[in-house]
């Protein structure tokens, strides 16, 4: 398999080509991070989307999810994460009440 290269300045990334729209690690992000977005190519017309990548606190759960090895957080290293803010929590539990994806108004 290959390795994805690490982009720079970027929290979390995801290789588009293996991820499966499971949910998985939407479901487990506590900051709100990550949401599903409409992607009409893709199998469940879905795609995995990082759409709040300033919020990442690094906490490696979406990675440690993943069955397909598709999602990626950066090195802490290498990177100044986020704290958790009660923001990015509630923004968490509404992308999940909204079926994982960003409820309009975010
Ligand atoms: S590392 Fe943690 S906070 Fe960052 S996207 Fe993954 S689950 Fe969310
Ligand atoms: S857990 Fe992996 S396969 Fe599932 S939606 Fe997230 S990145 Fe895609």
């Amino acid at each position: 398999m290959a390795v994805m290269t690490a982009p720079a300045n970027t929290s979390v990334w995801v290789d588009t080509d293996v991820c499966k729209a499971c949910d998985r690690c939407v479901d487990v992000c506590p900051a709100g991070v990550l949401a599903m977005v409409a992607e009409p190519t893709s199998t469940l017309g879905a795609m995995i989307s990082v759409v709040v990548p300033e919020d990442c606190i690094g906490c490696n759960e979406c990675e440690l999810i993943c069955p397909d090895f598709a999602i990626f957080v950066a090195d802490r290293k290498e990177f100044k994460f986020a704290k958790l803010t009660d923001e990015a929590k509630v923004r968490a539990q509404a992308i999940i009440d909204n079926n994982h994806r960003l409820p309009a108004g975010y």
